[in-house]
This record gives C-alpha cells, structure tokens and sequence, in this order.
C-alpha cells in the first residue's frame, strides 16, 4: 500500500474515532489513536444506524460485519398515550434500501464499536494506543507535536500532520485546545436498559422498533436479536438542578399511567441507567491544525437518532480532505464549511423531536392526525435530506497520488 507520509493523531477510539482512522488509512496515512479507557469501550447500548451513516461504513468494508451483528428492522409503529394499536407503522426495511441505497439497522454499539475495531486491525498503518494516561499537543505552522504518557508510564513524543479529537461530548480537545466551551446540559435524561427477548414480546412487535409517545415523556424499543435483547430507552425531561446535583436521576414512575410502559417497566424493575444528555455547541471546530469530529464537536440530543451517525458521516467528509490538502487547516476549515449547516440542521430536527414526542393534551390530538396523515411515504419524503445524504468531499479536491487503496 503507498503510503502519504502523513502521520495523523486521533483522540478516542469511540464510533467516529474508529471510523475516522479506517478512512485515513484506506488513503494509506499512517494514524496513531489515542484511547484513554484501558480497553474498548463497552458503554451506551442500543443504536440505530440510518442509511446516510450506514452507506459509509458499507463504502468503509463493514457491510458483512454490521449485517452479521444487526437487525433491519421492518418499521417503526408509534403508538400515541395509552393507545392499544400503532397509530401508524413507518416502513423501513427493503424500503429503505430501494429508496436511500443503503440498509436502516439497529445493532448495539459495543458490536458496532467492536467491528470498527476488528477493521482497523488488519490495516498496519493504524497504532492504537489503549489506556493512554494523559497527552498533549500543539499546532505549529507544519503541522502538531504531541506527548503522550503511554498506560505503562512511558512517555513517547510525536510529530503528525494534525491532531484530530475524537474524544466525545466532554472533548479535552475541544476545551483545552481549542479553548472550547464545556458541553451544555440539555434538561434532559435518558433511562437505558437491556431486556431479555421475550419478557416484552407480548407488548411490542420484536421485528421492528417501537416509539411511544406519553405527555413529558417517551421510550424507544428495539429488539437485539444477536443479543437475545431488547433496547428500551426513556426519555423525560429532569431540571438542572436536579440533573447536575451528583444526585442519580431517579426514573419518573408517577409520569407512567400507561399499560403497556408499566408491563416495560415492570420487565426491567430498577435495572435502569440513567444517561444525562448533553450538546455541544462551540464556534470553532479547529484550530491550526487540530481539529474536531463527532460528539466533540456537535453532540446532540438523540431524538433523531443520528449522533453517531454524523460522526460517521464527519469522517467520509475529513479522511479526503485531510489527505488531499495543502495542510491540516485547510482541510479542518473546508470541513467545517461543508458540514455544519448540516449538523445543525439536524440538531434542530432533534430539538423539535423531542417537543413532538413528549405533546400533551390537546396538541397531542392534532399531532397525531399530521403523523397519521403524512403516513409511512410522507415520513421518507420529509426525512429523505437526511437519509439520502451521501456524505462526500466537495468534487473539486485535489487527492492527486493519494487515491484510496
Ligand atoms: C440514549 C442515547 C441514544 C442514542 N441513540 C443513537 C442512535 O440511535 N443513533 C445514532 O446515530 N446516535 C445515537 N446516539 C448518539 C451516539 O451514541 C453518539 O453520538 C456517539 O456514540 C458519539 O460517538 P463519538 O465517537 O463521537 O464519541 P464517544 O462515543 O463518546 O467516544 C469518545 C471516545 O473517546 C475516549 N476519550 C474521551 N476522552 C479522551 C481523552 N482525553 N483522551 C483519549 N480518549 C478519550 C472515550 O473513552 C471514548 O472511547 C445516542 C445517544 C444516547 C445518549
């Protein structure tokens, strides 16, 4: 494989850092990842991976490897408050597929993270460095030099092309290089647990996800069947206060006076983990010639379930253009450029989302009657910039001698 001479560093081996050192070295850079946790990481649970992230780890080699750890589920029924039957079922499946040339799957993200990992093993050019203690960098006119105290004690020095922080919501890129701010908590938390496959079977379909809506609250279900699981997540809003005390946020069982999320509740008993969600939003994505991708750059609330996904997506866009620019800042700037509006756009659907799910009595009513109307084709069409995005360099990149191999 020829390689660039560029050695690029990457901050965290989550989601977007993995993917971000397969699409380096696919162009033959040589990348060092720099991962704080002594092993990978095993925490979150369920995701759901849409077809615009999907297309790009599919591009990236993972097809058979996500296929063989996900479901593609057949559609989303929503159900509204206390309602017996799916208002509607939203088709997924061969759909979307056909529509947005790329499969809609719900898999863990231990399996999605594990085979991000598996794929970077077999690519010589990928160092990664688990339990790192503490490391730190500086951009120079050329490039970064970097210090990392390595798990055994041992220091190692660097220099690289750029430093790249993969490193999550609460990014030590973003806030101590880039002099970024800390993220924000969103009054929000999420309530995760996984469930044995049948102990839910005779509430929801377990070939599809299931949303349902309650006034201040909403649970998403999806069954894992490589697992023999079921992801359920809650969501409800939690003040400030009560959120950032260091008090553990305690689920909100006097909210729930529906059936079938009491028999959910019941099934899961206090086996809960609270997840308190927060966003970020920094001006500056880069720095010189450090930058930022995924969560440390633009976390966002889940509900629409594409933060992963655009860390996924930060990547097809930054691997090119960091191995086909001049420099690093170029790159990081030209990155920025064509991939914020989207972020936000996105972020935004998250926020709206969120106010939509969690209606109360009677903007419930009307809400309904739109999801019921626009049904399963009007669900595509209005999400269709999303799904059918294909997350790409702009086409007039110079990557002259530094073509994938
Ligand atoms: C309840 C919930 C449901 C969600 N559902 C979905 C979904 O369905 N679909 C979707 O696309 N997204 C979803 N998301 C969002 C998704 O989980 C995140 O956006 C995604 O995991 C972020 O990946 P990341 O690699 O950017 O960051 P992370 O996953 O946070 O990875 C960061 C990595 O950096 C390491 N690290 C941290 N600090 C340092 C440091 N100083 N030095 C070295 N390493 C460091 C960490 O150990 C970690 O391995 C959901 C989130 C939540 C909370």
């Amino acid at each position: 494989m020829p390689g660039t001479g560029q050695i690029f560093y990457v901050a965290g081996a989550g989601i977007s850092g993995l993917t971000l050192a397969l699409a380096l070295a696919k162009f033959g850079a040589a990348v060092v990842v720099l991962e704080r946790s002594p092993v990978l990481s095993e925490f979150g649970a369920g995701l759901q991976i849409s077809p615009n992230a999907r297309r790009v780890l599919d591009r990236l080699g993972l097809d058979e490897a996500i296929a063989a750890r996900s479901l593609e589920p057949s559609g989303i029924d929503i159900y509204p408050y206390r309602r017996p039957s799916p208002l509607v079922t939203l088709a997924l499946g061969q759909i979307m597929r056909d529509r947005f040339g790329a499969a809609y799957s719900v898999m863990h993200r231990a399996d999605l993270v594990d085979a991000l990992y598996k794929a970077t093993r077999r690519f010589a050019n990928i160092d990664i460095l688990f339990g790192v203690r503490s490391w730190d960098a500086q951009s120079h006119a050329r490039g970064i030099t970097i210090a990392i105290d390595e798990a055994g004690g041992q220091t190692r020095t660097g220099r690289g092309h750029a430093l790249i922080g993969a490193d999550g919501v609460h990014s030590q890129t973003r806030r101590n290089l880039l002099g970024g701010p800390d993220a924000q908590y969103r009054g929000r938390v999420a309530w995760r647990t996984l469930l044995p496959f049948d102990s839910v079977a005779s509430e929801l379909a377990l070939d599809r996800v299931s949303v349902l809506f309650a006034p201040g609250y909403h649970i998403v279900c999806y069954p894992l069947p490589h697992r023999r699981q079921v992801n359920i997540a809650l969501f409800a809003k939690v003040p400030l206060q009560k959120a950032e005390a260091g008090t553990v946020p305690v689920l909100p069982r006097a909210l729930i006076k529906s059936p079938r999320i009491e028999t959910i509740l019941a099934a899961a008993g206090n086996n809960w983990t609270p997840w308190p969600l927060y966003g970020v939003d920094t001006p500056h994505w880069h720095l010189g010639n450090i930058g930022l991708v995924g969560d440390a750059a633009h976390a966002m609330l889940p509900f629409q379930a594409q933060g992963a996904a655009m860390g996924i997506e930060d990547a097809a866009v930054l691997a090119p253009l960091l191995v086909g620019e001049p420099t690093a800042e170029v790159a990081f700037a030209k990155f920025e450029n064509i991939r914020r509006a989207r972020v936000v756009r996105v972020a935004s659907t998250a926020v709206s989302n969120g106010r939509i799910f969690h209606m109360e009595w009677p903007m419930s009513v009307a809400r309904n009657a739109v999801i019921a109307a626009q049904g399963s084709q009007g669900h595509l069409k209005r999400l269709a910039w999303l799904y059918g995005h294909d997350a790409q360099p702009p086409a007039d990149l110079n990557q002259s001698g530094s073509g994938p191999t």
